[in-house]
């Protein structure tokens, strides 16, 4: 059987109208037809422009719709596609890792700002999920050595594949736990440690999307008031930044004052809270004094 005789272009808008039953905000049907239809059937999005006459090929509408059920059944596109963009490079994901969210990009401006003027800096990444953190930096920085740590097996496994994805061979993921760092990092001293750690306060993760939600917990559960790593992580990253390094956080958007709190209290200098391009509260950096 073929596609019901249906074209290229009538199964995209047929799948749109069915994503367009989606709860949010904002209608993102054509966007999230657009990627399915292009993963269902292997194909660019010019084809559709191009072919939209063309009859589906056999097995292609069935899998498209099967994408678009779990898609209505909350399974987050990203999962769906298998792969996702951040800092211009492709990002293996999947059940099991945090996806890299746009607002984290910040984090790498301000990495790469506080390596500026040295020629080969030791970089490393604390609670790296896929690793977009450490290989955008491995990749925009290839004189760079970057080190990036994670927990989890599952997203481990992802943060190695995007390695190999994007060929970034100054990149070295470890498997640790940032709080009992392995000696693979602890032997040397960074220009600039980053972290996007978990941060959601424990009580509201029920209440996220249904999307959120089939993300890891682990990469999401800050603690009671999610501040737990916020509160631990300045004092075991400051013996391990050059002076001049800087430590530089993702924080959530009410998260600036108490962290910024944090590391003043630890010693660090020059402490400053950034707003995304929403104006939200993003990030928390400071420099070990000289
Ligand atoms: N930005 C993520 C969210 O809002 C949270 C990521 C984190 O806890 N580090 O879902």
């Amino acid at each position: 059987m073929s596609g019901d005789g249906l074209t290229l272009q009538g199964l995209y808008l047929l799948g749109k109208e069915r994503l367009s039953a989606l709860p949010g905000g904002k209608d993102n049907s054509p966007m999230e037809a657009g990627f399915l239809w292009e993963k269902a059937l292997g194909l660019g999005w010019r084809e559709r422009l191009l072919r939209g006459d063309d009859p589906v090929p056999e097995g292609g509408a069935a899998a498209f719709f099967d994408l678009v059920a779990r898609r209505l059944a909350g399974e987050p596109l990203q999962y769906l596609l298998g792969e996702w963009e951040f800092y211009g490079l492709p990002f293996a994901v999947g059940p099991g890792v945090l996806i890299p969210r746009p607002e984290t990009e910040l984090l790498v401006d301000r990495a790469l700002e506080g390596a500026e003027g040295c020629p080969s800096p030791a970089l490393l990444d604390l609670c790296s999920g896929s690793g977009c953190v450490p290989v955008a930096l491995g990749n925009k920085l290839p004189e760079a050595r970057v080190w990036g740590v994670e927990l989890s097996p599952q997203a481990l496994g992802y943060f190695r594949r995007n390695i190999e994805r994007n060929r970034a061979g100054n990149v070295t993921a470890v498997a640790g736990d940032v709080f009992a760092l392995p000696e693979e990092v602890t032997g040397r001293r960074y220009r600039v440690i980053t972290a996007n750690p978990p941060y959601i306060p424990r009580g509201e993760l029920a209440g996220l999307q249904a999307e959120v939600r089939r993300e890891p917990a682990l990469a999401l559960d800050g603690g009671e008031d999610g501040l737990d790593f916020y509160r631990r992580l300045p004092a075991l990253c400051l013996p391990l930044l050059e002076p001049g390094g800087w430590l530089v956080f993702e924080i959530g958007e009410d998260q600036g004052e108490a962290v910024a709190g944090f590391l003043q209290s630890t010693g660090y200098g020059e402490v400053q809270v950034r707003r995304d391009l929403s104006g939200l509260e993003r990030q928390v950096s400071g420099r070990r004094p000289l």
